[in-house]
């Protein structure tokens, strides 16, 4: 246990984080850094289930914008959280941190299907479970994965890994005198339609009680601050 409030997370990392400072796909190095990141939470004593998003290779939304069936461009999104799945699983393991991806849409050759009590088995024994394809069906979001991840798993929180170091009520980038909350209502961030996570995710959150903590993930050590409660974060709950 890294400081007696969490025992289990599953963290939340979107698609982007994976990019660096590319404007697309994959960065080796930063796959690499956020991978030494997670190694450290789980070396403080935490058992870790991981979901990516694809947005950094594929959005379903963005095919559809474009002419799409939006279900088939949502298929092709999930294929890319596949793929980030197995450039995080390539790195974690070059750090000696074993790991098992299970996907909502099951490809046996490259990985296992998500099987809860498998997934469970995986965490008693110490590996990081890296949970791919969303929810494995169309008009959903990696962030709906996560929650539903969380809640099967029994999680303590939901780490949400963003660029910015939680949530604000303007945004930051633009408007100087915006406020971060340290904490916020789940109600509160849907009667305000807060870009907090999906609609759909922060209610899962809220009616399983599980808070979702809101930080940055760019910075170096930022997963280990929020878990020792020392970092900036805005927490739903
Ligand atoms: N997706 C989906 N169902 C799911 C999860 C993901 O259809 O349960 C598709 C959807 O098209 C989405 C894409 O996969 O846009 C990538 O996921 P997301 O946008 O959540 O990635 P992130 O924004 O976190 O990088």
């Amino acid at each position: 246990m890294a400081n007696g409030r969490y025992r289990r997370v599953l963290l939340k990392l979107s698609g982007e984080v994976l990019m660096g400072d590319q404007s697309f796909g994959i960065d080796p190095d930063t796959v690499a850094r956020v991978a030494a990141e997670v190694k450290a939470a789980k070396d403080a004593g935490l058992e870790i289930c991981l979901v990516i998003g694809g947005g950094n290779i594929f959005r379903g939304m963005a095919g559809a914008a474009k002419g799409m069936d939006r279900a088939q461009a949502d298929y092709m999104g999930m294929l890319a959280t596949v793929m980030n799945a197995l450039a995080m699983q390539n790195a974690l393991e070059q750090l000696g941190v074993q790991t098992r991806v299970q996907s909502a849409i099951e490809m046996d050759k490259v990985c296992e299907p998500v099987i809860r009590r498998r997934a469970e088995r995986h965490l008693e024994k110490g590996r990081v479970v890296i949970f791919a394809a969303g929810v494995g069906a169309p008009y959903f979001t990696t962030d709906s994965g996560a929650a539903l991840r969380a809640a099967e798993m029994k999680c303590d929180a939901l780490l949400k890994g963003t660029s910015v170091d939680g949530v604000y009520d303007a945004d930051p980038k633009k408007v100087a005198s915006a406020k971060r909350y340290e904490t916020l209502s789940y109600d509160r961030v849907l009667s305000d339609n807060l870009k907090v996570m999906d609609a759909s995710a922060v209610a899962l959150c809220r009616d399983n009680s599980i808070p979702i903590v809101v930080f940055s993930i760019r910075e170096q050590g930022n997963i280990l601050k929020v878990l020792d409660g020392s970092g900036t974060f805005t927490v739903v709950q």
